[in-house]
């Protein structure tokens, strides 16, 4: 753990009030093969509130900052395995592998730790319950179809067996826009809660 997050640039803001996203289609594919390392940075009204250093290879990311300031100052260093499941033309979508649950997702959360939505409790029914977002059900209707678990936690599951690739892709768009928006409405309630 020691020697990481050394100087001003990658230390955590006292303003730690909303979480930072982390989306793993920020980095291009060709710098995992690359071993590429960088920093990623959050602000808030102009101001920078959190920094951190990621550094990638085509199995996993690492990444590495200081958490809060003063005596509860810490260096976070974790590494995060990736996954990879086939999508249409041969390609393959990838995921991270949450350090907490073991879930794939696309997106972390990081408060202290980088973790995924479930893992930070922004999944639960009564949570989004009485929250509007429009095409919410007809996603979770499309997934249950699909066969895959209820829940935006949980992957969009594979195409079936039979299913023609263009039915699946078109359920698959409908579905990544509701779980967009249902996103926006929970990091916007999580915001203003505090
Ligand atoms: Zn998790």
């Amino acid at each position: 753990m020691g020697g990481l997050g050394s100087g001003n640039n990658n230390r955590w803001a006292n303003k730690t009030d909303a979480f930072h996203k982390l989306d793993l289609s920020t980095f291009k594919r060709e710098w995992f093969a690359r071993y590429r390392s960088g920093a990623m940075t959050w602000s808030r009204g102009g101001h920078k509130i959190a920094s951190i250093n990621y550094h990638l290879s085509p199995q996993s990311m690492r990444l590495t900052y200081v958490s809060g300031s003063g005596d509860n100052k810490q260096s976070i260093d974790e590494r995060f395995d990736l996954a990879f499941t086939p999508q249409h033309f041969g390609g393959l979508r990838w995921w991270i592998i949450c350090k907490s649950c073991q879930r794939r997702c696309r997106v972390l959360y990081g408060a202290k730790l980088f973790r995924c939505r479930q893992c930070y409790e922004l999944t639960y029914p009564s949570q989004y319950e009485f929250i509007r977002v429009p095409g919410l059900p007809i996603a979770e209707t499309l997934k249950d179809k699909l066969g895959g678990e209820a829940g935006f936690a949980y992957p969009f599951p594979d195409k079936p067996k039979g299913m023609h690739w263009k039915t699946y892709q078109r359920y698959e768009r409908v579905y990544y826009e509701a779980e967009e928006r249902m996103e926006m409405a929970l990091m916007g309630r999580f915001v203003s809660s505090n």
